[in-house]
């Protein structure tokens, strides 16, 4: 995991939202040690899901409608 701003060391740290003191939530987030760049890892996995599998989404509906409908025979 390196940074994407300076490619220093990124390591993984807890966050708090200071700006939403209604309850104590805290943040699974990557930190860079070396700029202090922060990504939250929630935002990584999304990002990395939606490149590796742009059409992932269509490709369950589609099987999800073929199990739904069996099979379908043309000409038979
Ligand atoms: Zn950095």
């Amino acid at each position: 995991m390196t940074c994407n701003r300076c490619h220093g060391l990124m390591v993984l740290d807890y966050l708090t939202d200071l700006e939403d003191n209604t309850e104590d939530l805290w943040l699974p987030a990557w930190r860079c040690v070396a700029c202090g760049q922060v990504m939250e890892q929630g935002i990584v996995h999304n990002r990395l899901a939606q490149e590796d599998h742009p059409d992932s989404l269509v490709e369950r509906l589609q099987s999800k409608a073929r199990k739904k409908h069996g099979p379908v025979r043309l000409g038979v």
